[in-house]
C-alpha cells in the first residue's frame, strides 16, 4: 500500500535514475568522442595513442555497464519497495539485485557496440569498403548503421534531424522522424481505415522518398543509438564545416585585394 513515506522514498529512487542517466549519456559522448580522436589518430598512423584510446574505450563500457544495472536495480525497486516495520538496507537491497542482473547476463567488453564501432572507423581509415580481418557475417549487420543516417531530414516536416525536437526512428526501416509530425500522419491514415480490413496494401507507407516500408506507431521509437547516431552525424558536419571554412581562409589570404564577404555569418 502506498503511503507518504512510500512514495517519498520512491521518488528518491526515481532521482536517483534520472541521475544515472545523465551519467550513462556523458559516457555515450565521451564513447563517440573516442571514436572520432582515434579516426583522426589514424589517419596520422599514431597507432600507440589509438590502443590507449580503445583500452580507455574499454574501460568506459565496462563502467557504463555497471551503471545500466544500477539503472535497472534502481528501476525495479521504485516499482517493488515496500515499508516493513524493519530498517531497509538499500545499499544491501541494491547490490544484490545488481549482482542478480550480471549473473544473468555476463558482459564482456570486448563484444559491445561501441567497442566494434570503434574497432572498425579506425580500420576504414585505411581500409574503406574492406571487411575488417576476423568479422563475421552478422557483426556488419550490427555495426551498418552506425556511421551514416538513412535521411538527414523529417521526410514530414522538412526539419533537419540534428534539429529535430524528438526524433523517432522505424525500427522496420531505420528512417527518422519528428515524433509529433509521424504520430499525426500515422494516426490520420488509421483513421482513414476505420472499418476496412487491415492489408499490408493498405497499411502507412513510409513517407520517405522510394522507402517501400510501413510506419507502425508502436514501431516508431527513440532508442539510445538513435541520440548518439545524430549526434554523431552532427559532429562529422561541423567538422566538416571547419575544414571547409579553412579552405576558404586559405583561398581568400592568397588575393588581398578580395573583399571580405559575409565574415561572422558563422
Ligand atoms: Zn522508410
Amino acid at each position: 500500500m502506498a503511503t507518504p513515506a512510500t512514495d517519498r522514498v520512491r521518488s528518491t529512487i526515481r532521482t536517483l535514475g534520472v541521475k544515472n542517466d545523465e551519467l550513462l549519456s556523458d559516457c555515450d559522448n565521451t564513447f563517440l568522442t573516442a571514436k572520432l580522436v582515434a579516426e583522426d589518430l589514424e589517419h596520422h598512423h599514431d597507432d600507440a595513442s589509438v590502443q590507449d584510446l580503445l583500452d580507455a574505450t574499454l574501460d568506459l563500457v565496462q563502467c557504463s555497464h555497471t551503471l545500466r544495472s544500477y539503472r535497472d536495480a534502481l528501476d525495479s525497486l521504485a516499482a517493488s519497495y515496500q515499508p516493513s516495520s524493519q530498517t531497509t538496507d538499500f545499499k544491501k537491497l541494491l547490490k544484490d539485485h545488481v549482482k542478480d542482473l550480471d549473473d544473468q547476463s555476463p558482459f564482456d567488453p570486448d563484444k559491445h557496440d561501441f567497442v566494434k564501432q570503434f574497432k572498425e572507423a579506425v580500420w576504414k581509415v585505411h581500409h574503406a569498403g574492406e571487411p575488417m580481418p576476423g568479422q563475421e557475417e552478422e557483426e556488419i549487420v550490427v555495426m551498418a548503421g552506425s556511421q551514416a543516417l538513412p535521411n538527414k531530414s523529417c521526410p514530414l516536416s522538412g526539419k533537419p534531424v540534428d534539429q529535430l525536437d524528438n526524433p523517432v526512428r522505424s525500427q522496420r526501416c531505420r528512417h527518422i522522424y519528428e515524433r509529433d509530425a509521424v504520430l499525426a500522419y500515422v494516426r490520420k491514415h488509421e483513421a482513414t481505415m476505420q472499418g476496412r480490413r487491415r492489408t499490408n496494401s493498405n497499411a502507412c507507407k513510409c513517407a520517405a522518398a522510394g522507402c517501400p516500408g510501413i510506419l507502425v506507431e508502436d514501431q516508431l521509437v527513440c532508442d539510445r543509438s538513435l541520440k548518439i547516431e545524430i549526434r554523431e552525424y552532427m559532429l562529422r558536419q561541423q567538422s566538416s564545416n571547419v575544414d571547409t571554412v579553412a579552405d576558404f581562409t586559405l583561398l581568400e589570404e592568397e588575393d588581398d585585394d578580395t573583399p571580405l564577404k559575409g565574415s561572422g555569418s558563422r
